[in-house]
């Protein structure tokens, strides 16, 4: 690499973000007016235009929400890769104002940032925002999904995309096809959680739930006949799998050492710490599912949305996540690789054959 160029890399932090992930493209919009300041990650629109949610969080800093955004967008590209949709990767971040006098301008100001790129990114809700704001975003582009009068909440989705994903991984382990009598852990029963529990409740699984709402646990496990665990007793429950749906980074330097599960299935968005946790779980001999297969439900709804799929279709892209799975824990078994490897590897090559 020119030398020159190498020292402007290595100058700046949001540079080194673009180089080291290979970006397209990052745009930064600011209106002082309204304290509206936001970021757009188009990681990669090879394969189509670059979907992914608009988190709107107090960041405590601009280079900690570059972080996010450039993460989440390239974990964006390698989802719909994998799922074999038309998207690229892309997301979007607004820096939480402590209050918003007007909710409806703010997202119109979004709705403006949005339309300017011309359909190279296309938007929907996450952290922090409403399908209702992504309406008020629809008055100002099309490019935009998970409005509140379209498909509507993805999350039942996507807990039959973590079920069909654990059923993959539980036949690749154990050699079973069905679930019943499985002990499985789930860490978060919100919107996705709840719906994994009472799915896995059908099957007939032994389940173990929790959540920071301790009272909705509680009240869960008690309609399912489960077992309610506090939430820091989670990650050492003796069971077959670990479901995490609740936040990010929870497979780390600190929980690693308590897992007892032998698989890791579940819908929550960048589980492992660092890269290198995915071999650490490998050497441990835990299976892990990525999480971005394990969630593309999601991604497969907003998807549908967009393009205005029917439902059948939205139902049979969820079954193929079953093959995806299994293709994926057979491929770094015979590789002898970490799952985690395998998956940006199948991604990284359907971006660059497309
Ligand atoms: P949610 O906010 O409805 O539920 C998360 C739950 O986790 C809440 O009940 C919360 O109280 C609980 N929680 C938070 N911290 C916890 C902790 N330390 N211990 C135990 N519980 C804790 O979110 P959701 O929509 O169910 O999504 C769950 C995860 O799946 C998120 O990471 C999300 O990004 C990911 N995901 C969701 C979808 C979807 O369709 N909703 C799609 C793809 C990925």
């Amino acid at each position: 690499m020119d030398e020159n160029i190498q020292q402007i890399i290595e100058s700046d932090y949001l540079i080194q973000r673009i180089h080291k992930f290979k970006f397209g493209d990052i745009h930064i919009k600011h209106d002082p007016q309204s304290d509206f300041f936001s970021i757009i990650a188009i990681h990669n629109t090879k394969l189509g235009p670059a979907l992914g949610g608009c988190r709107m969080l107090s960041y405590k800093s601009f280079d900690e929400a570059l972080n996010d955004v450039t993460k989440l967008a390239q974990a964006m590209s390698y989802k719909a890769a994998l799922a074999g949709l038309p998207l690229g990767g892309g997301k979007a971040i607004i820096f939480k104002p402590k209050t918003i006098e007007d909710r409806q301008g703010f997202f119109q100001t979004f709705g403006k940032f949005v339309e300017e790129l011309n359909g190279r990114y296309i938007t929907a809700v996450d952290s922090g925002t409403t399908s209702g704001d992504m309406d008020i975003v629809a008055e100002e582009t099309k490019h935009v999904t998970s409005r509140a009068n379209k498909y509507g909440d993805p999350s039942p989705i996507t807990a039959t995309g973590v079920l069909r994903a654990m059923q993959a991984t539980v036949k690749f382990k154990l050699g079973q096809d069905n679930l019943a009598g499985l002990r499985v852990a789930i860490q978060g029963v919100g919107k996705v959680g709840e719906h994994l529990a009472r799915d896995l409740a059908d099957q007939k699984a032994q389940l173990f739930l929790t959540d920071i709402n301790e009272a909705k646990a509680m009240q869960l496990a008690q309609d399912l006949q489960a077992q309610f665990v506090k939430p820091d007793a989670i990650y050492g429950v003796d069971c077959d799998v670990f479901a995490p749906c609740a936040l990010g980074g929870i497979l780390n330097d600190d929980t690693l050492p308590q897992l007892k599960a032998k698989m890791i299935v579940g819908a929550t968005n960048n589980q492992l710490h660092r890269p290198h946790h995915g071999e650490a779980l490998r050497e441990m001999n835990i299976l892990y599912t990525p999480d971005y297969i394990v969630n593309s439900g999601g991604l497969i709804c907003a998807c549908a949305e967009y393009y205005n799929y029917s439902m059948d279709k939205v139902k049979q892209q969820v079954e193929e996540i079953y093959n995806a799975t299994l293709n994926i824990c057979e491929r770094a078994a015979k590789e002898n690789l970490a799952t985690s490897v395998i998956a940006d590897k199948i991604a990284q090559e359907k971006i660059a054959n497309a």
